[in-house]
């Protein structure tokens, strides 16, 4: 089954402790189409100044080239691995974007949020009234300076993937059990916390996607592999999105079994991203290598 994403594509300039790269292909959609299209058909819709976008089997039609400049962000994890600090965050091409659904987009069961503006999300989740499931994503700066638009955002979702900052952040409460409770008192049904090097954990609320409720009393954490090195974690996030929404839109149903290898495939795609600079790893990558990768996954968490 299809899935349609909304979301930023960039260009980015990363420095991290294994060096730095100036402007490569970047944004959360960027990330997350790579990823998903390993598992399922992906259809981009996003805004760029010049084209950037030539990868795998991506539908790009409702990639609007308008003149100026793309979108730029500058981050550093010289200080913390775990979490970026932007230095630049340039809208440019997306600060006037109107978001236009291809025809050909129309009949996507999955919709994802990728980050971007709360106020496109929403446009774009409003013109695709008829998705069986609608994921998404946000960051701080989005949380900080936009948040009545991104409370309206959040009422439509079945899924939020965030950060653990980002959780904490949006429910005012440093816990995160008690944050999690708080977001899920926003609106989505799940949420899934990203914790960087350790892993991905989803909090179920009591309305979520499982209909015998196995699932909403507790957790599920699925780990991140321990990496010799991280090069570059920019994407992973995105990237995790990306395997773990793939995965549920290429499989007939949507059972407790299947969302919680998903959170595992999202694993897998995560620690690729960052073996290299950029989606340089992303784009060698063959499903074999997903697909032996997640075999390691499971012999690092299993009994038997
Ligand atoms: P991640 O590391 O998975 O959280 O995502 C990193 C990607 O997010 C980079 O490629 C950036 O281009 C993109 N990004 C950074 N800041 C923003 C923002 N404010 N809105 C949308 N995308 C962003």
């Amino acid at each position: 089954m299809a899935i349609t994403v909304v979301g930023s594509v960039a260009y980015d300039s990363i420095e991290t402790p294994a060096g730095r790269k100036d402007r490569c292909l970047g944004g959360a959609a960027t990330y997350f189409s790579l990823a998903a299209s390993f598992f399922t058909d992906v259809r981009v819709i996003a805004v760029v100044g010049e084209a950037v976008f030539n990868a795998r089997h991506i539908d790009t039609r409702g990639i609007e080239h308008a003149p100026g400049k793309s979108f730029f962000w500058e981050g550093s994890y010289l200080e913390n691995l775990n979490e970026a600090k932007t230095r630049i965050t340039d809208l440019n091409v997306f600060a006037s974007f109107e978001p236009k659904i291809p025809e050909a987009y129309r009949d996507s069961e999955f919709l994802f949020l990728a980050n971007i503006d709360p106020v496109l999300q929403r446009r774009v989740r409003e013109s695709m009234p008829d998705v069986k499931l609608v994921a998404g994503d946000t960051m701080n700066y989005w949380i900080k300076d936009h948040r009545p638009a991104l409370l309206q955002v959040l009422k439509g979702l079945d899924i939020l993937l965030i950060n653990d900052t980002e959780a904490r952040m949006l429910a005012g409460n440093n816990n995160l059990v008690q944050a999690a409770r708080g977001v899920l008192a926003l609106g989505p049904q799940t949420l899934i916390v990203k914790h960087g090097e350790y892993g991905a954990t989803a909090f179920f609320s009591s309305h979520s996607f499982d209909p015998k409720g196995e699932t909403a009393d507790h957790a599920f954490r699925a780990p991140a592999l321990p990496l010799e090195e991280v090069v570059d974690p920019t994407g992973a996030g995105d990237s995790f999105a990306g395997g773990f929404f793939g995965y549920l839109a290429s499989q007939p149903e949507l059972t407790p079994a299947v969302f919680r290898r998903a959170m595992f495939y999202g694993s897998v795609m995560g620690s690729y991203a960052c073996e290299r600079f950029g989606t340089e790893r992303l784009q060698q990558l063959s499903r074999k290598e997903i697909d032996d990768r997640f075999i390691v996954f499971r012999e690092l968490t299993h009994l038997d």
